[in-house]
């Protein structure tokens, strides 16, 4: 392979991909049914890895429910009630502004991400990778056994051994589908609710109960039959892959300079010398959750579970060839035989990306823990009083988000004049909303038009918490 040239190497990869590419999907027939897929058992240094990573990523979904501060969990999405908590803090409708520069943040982050770094976020972070590689299929493996044991189990007819192990298995799924599912419910209404909610039985709960028994189904549906479906059927993120990827996106990928032509294994089980180093044993095929060959290059289905990469080293071990024959890399860099390293485009991208989440981050510490709106009453124009000033009605709706009650007071602060609170204290409840009319009386010579810019300063305590612009009406002369 050394001295064939690299240009023409590429060359034959092309029309090999043009003549054998395919254009169906591994998990439909031909005639339009379910292919089941069952993947081998992954094994090797990437796998350890993940499972690590998962074992820490499912720890903490399990444990956040039950973390609280000052009284309230740390994470809260309860769109019932639009009651929003991250990191402890109170998110209102009042702050959805918030929520919508974060979420295009959010997906600037995620295409910039995508575009350097592919899809590894589906392969070690995305929830459904995680429950079904990580949880169920684990499960599966230990209840079902390897690949040649699924297989069989599936092929051989109805009989009580098949019946039981099916039953088992449902069962099984089933209930770490209804633990699952009680663990969302926590991130939705907090989990105090959910365990006041275990103790006061089904019964007093019928509707919560029907609700979570539904969603159960729906994990146990996608995790028992959909499965690798939704990644490649259902999920957005995945179909985008085609137009965020580009030829420098680091993704699993197979190295045909290296590996083609591909060539099985001499009769003594030495390498044919006018082959690549892959020995077409399709153990990377195998071992693949969504029935692919990566060697047909990069794939919509393609998850970047990397339990290929696994498959591939162990087999280029045992045939004393380098590692990595499929392994993270750009398109690029195969194809100029070139391993990735550190470079401008990378660190520049990762520069903006660390950006975009300092930047959220300022949103959220930023973010004010009193809203405060100034109206002037309606149909209400101006008072003249007897003592010779201009009195206007105004309502201020004072919204709290923090936990505990705040007394606020208000100054006049462009001008001199007096602001009388009808409720005499301006005391905010804790996440909660107050409202109050109140008057601002300004001496009549200082007000010489008709409506006169006034500026309101309201206070915590000698904290100044906002500033509230409006206007005050006069006879304008
Ligand atoms: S596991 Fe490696 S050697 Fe075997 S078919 Fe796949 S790429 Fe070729
Ligand atoms: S091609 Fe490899 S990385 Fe991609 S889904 Fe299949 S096994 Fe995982």
């Amino acid at each position: 392979m050394a001295d064939k040239d690299i240009s023409v190497v590429v060359k034959e990869k092309q029309e090999y991909l043009d003549q054998t590419f395919r254009d169906s999907v591994a998990t439909i027939s031909k005639q339009g049914k379910r292919n089941y897929i069952f993947p081998k058992k992954p094994n090797g240094k990437f796998y350890n890895w993940r499972t690590l990573v998962s074992i820490l990523y499912l720890a903490v979904f399990f444990i956040l429910p039950f973390i609280k501060v000052d009284g309230e969990p740390l994470f809260m999405f309860n769109v019932l009630q639009r009651k929003f908590i991250f990191f402890g803090q109170v998110f209102w409708p009042q702050d959805f502004f918030i929520f919508a520069i974060g979420l295009l943040t959010f997906m600037v982050f995620i295409i910039f991400f995508t575009v350097v770094f592919g899809r590894v976020f589906c392969g070690w972070a995305c929830p459904q990778t995680i429950f079904m590689e990580m949880v169920f299929r684990k499960i599966e493996y230990w209840l079902d056994g390897d690949i040649n044991e699924q297989r069989n189990l599936k092929e051989m007819p109805w009989n009580g051994y098949k019946i039981r192990k099916r039953v088992v298995k449902m069962a099984v799924f089933y209930f770490v589908s209804f633990i699952i599912a009680n663990f969302f419910l926590a991130y939705i209404i907090g989990m105090d609710d959910v365990l006041a909610m275990v103790h006061e039985g089904v019964a007093a709960n019928l509707g919560t109960f029907i609700s979570l028994i539904g969603f159960t189904s729906v994990f146990f549906f996608v995790y028992y039959w959909f499965r690798e479906q939704v990644c490649i059927v259902v999920c957005p993120y995945g179909r985008l892959q085609g137009v965020l990827l580009d030829k420098k996106s680091i993704v699993v990928a197979y190295d045909y300079v290296r590996g083609e032509p591909r060539g099985k294994l001499n009769k003594d089980y030495s390498l044919q010398t006018d082959h690549g180093d892959c020995i077409d044993c399709f153990a990377c095929v195998r071992v693949c959750p969504t029935g692919i060959d990566i060697r047909n290059g990069t794939q919509l289905e393609c998850v970047n579970c990397t339990a290929c990469i696994d498959a591939c080293d162990t087999i280029m071990e045992k045939v004393s060839k380098p590692k990595g024959l499929i392994r993270y890399e750009s398109e690029e860099n195969i194809a100029h035989s070139k391993k990735s390293k550190l470079n401008w485009r990378i660190a520049g991208y990762s520069v903006v990306l660390t950006l975009l989440l300092a930047f959220l981050a300022v949103l959220l510490v930023t973010r004010d823990d009193v809203d405060a709106r100034i109206l002037r009453t309606a149909g209400q124009m101006f008072q003249s009083l007897p003592d010779g000033r201009v009195s206007n009605l105004y309502n201020i709706k004072l919204v709290n988000k923090t936990r505990k009650d705040i007394t606020v007071s208000l100054k006049l602060e462009n001008m001199k004049g007096e602001i009388e609170v009808i409720s005499k204290t301006l005391v905010v409840p804790k996440e909660s909303y107050y409202q109050t009319p109140f008057f601002v009386k300004i001496d009549r010579q200082l007000i010489t038009k008709r409506k006169t810019p006034i500026v309101l300063g309201i206070f915590e305590g000698d904290k100044k918490i906002e500033t509230v612009s409006t206007t005050f009406l006069g006879p304008g002369y």
